[in-house]
């Protein structure tokens, strides 16, 4: 028992860290030496200037480790629990080593800042620098979690999609409309990708033509993208053709897995490791009937491939695990595709890996343990496949 309230004490301890960070960037009276920490450092986190990086570390470390000690002894003395004092214990032991960076030593005990190049994709529950490299160099109105990312994902910044390029496949389309339309309401900047030549957007949206199987004529286009949403699909309903295998498969699997392998060649630089995602619509027929065969068997195959490639990718995958909304392809559908839309968005900003969006609770059920299981076994029996080269996309020419 007193090791959990311990556990609790912790928590809260890194709870007030990050208020008190949030408190930085929008509080005056400590405002401008949380902004100390800020120019402490270059790009690459190496330390910009030695006196500012002292002074950051006296001004705002210290008080934030104080803070820290302070609220705990206080939470300690108001429940009377002598477990709660482990978080006070936890705060003094970034307290110390802040007071001594501030005096020039133990520089190296500053972690989520260490020098070099970005290692790794964004932790999903831990900050890692890749995570803090964002707060600094992506979006200073986000990713303030300090140790664990609880708060960023409580309030909705574990992901700041303004002034972010986001290209959206699929946006002639109900949902990818729709998705547009939210992703522009959060300040991003959309690329709509459609095969429809048709299809008319509003003046700001920058528009890209495609064909499935053509896909690497996207790729300069795909450089400067951060978010690439991989939505396009067809669903043939009954058709069990040898024509309609091929289409299901060509446009819901391979399409799909040409376009990922096209973007994770354009994760380039260290800062990309950060910043670029991709989120692919793989929908709920991963794991329950569509009552579509072709539709399912096409999905999943897709599904699991990417959860095959999310081993080794580059940047952050989010999987869309949708239900049936209403649609072209779907008519009968039950949800909104807007209201799908938003709630993809307001996952995706509270950093889920997974978004299952959908009326059936079997999905949140099944999802979460078929790809974890999944993920395993392919863990087991397969080994690692990082080096994306054109002959491995493309094995035909
Ligand atoms: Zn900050
Ligand atoms: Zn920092």
């Amino acid at each position: 028992m007193q090791l959990i309230l311990g556990l609790i004490s912790i928590l809260f301890a890194e709870v007030v860290r990050d208020f008190y960070h949030i408190a930085g960037h929008y509080w005056q009276p400590i405002k401008q030496y949380h902004l100390l920490h800020h120019k402490a450092y270059r790009r690459d986190f190496s330390i910009a200037n030695m006196e500012l990086y002292q002074k950051s570390q006296l001004y705002n470390d210290v008080p934030e480790a104080l803070c820290m000690v302070g609220l705990g002894a206080v939470l300690a003395l108001v429940t009377q629990n002598p477990g709660m004092w482990l978080g006070c214990v936890y705060s003094i032991a970034f307290l110390i080593p802040a007071a001594l960076r501030s005096q020039g030593m133990l520089l190296a005990t500053d972690l989520s800042h260490k020098p070099g190049d970005l290692v790794g994709i964004p932790a999903q529950w831990r900050v890692n620098r890749t995570y803090h490299w964002r707060h600094h160099f992506d979006e200073t109105n986000a990713y303030y979690a300090g140790h664990f990312t609880s708060v960023d994902r409580l309030i909705g910044t574990s992901l700041a999609l303004k002034g972010k390029v986001v290209a959206v496949t699929g946006a002639s389309g109900t949902l990818g409309q729709a998705l547009i339309e939210e992703l522009s309401n959060q300040g991003a900047k959309v690329v709509a990708i459609t095969t429809n030549p048709n299809t008319v957007f509003k003046n700001e949206i920058a528009v890209l033509q495609w064909q499935p199987k053509a896909e690497t004529e996207l790729l300069p286009h795909l450089q400067d993208v951060d978010i690439l949403i991989i939505n396009h699909g067809i669903n043939v309903h009954g058709d069990r053709s040898p024509a309609a295998i091929y289409e299901s498969y060509e446009v819901n699997t391979f399409s799909t897995l040409r376009l990922t392998e096209l973007f994770f060649q354009t994760v380039t630089k260290s800062s990309h490791t950060a910043t670029k995602e991709l989120w692919i619509n793989t929908s709920e027929a991963e794991v329950n009937p569509a009552f579509s065969p072709l539709y399912e068997l096409s999905k999943r195959t897709l599904g699991d491939l990417i959860t095959l490639r999310r081993l080794d990718a580059p940047c952050i995958i989010r999987k869309l695990v949708l239900g049936p909304f209403n649609s072209q392809l779907n008519p009968s559908g039950i949800m909104s595709s807007r209201w799908i839309a938003w709630a993809i968005v307001a996952l995706a900003k509270r950093d889920f890996r997974n978004i299952i969006v959908t009326i059936n609770p079997l999905t949140y059920l099944i999802f979460p343990v078929k790809e974890f299981c999944q993920s395993c076994y392919f863990r087991l029996f397969t080994k690692s496949a990082k080096i994306v080269t054109e002959a491995t996309i493309y094995p035909e020419k």
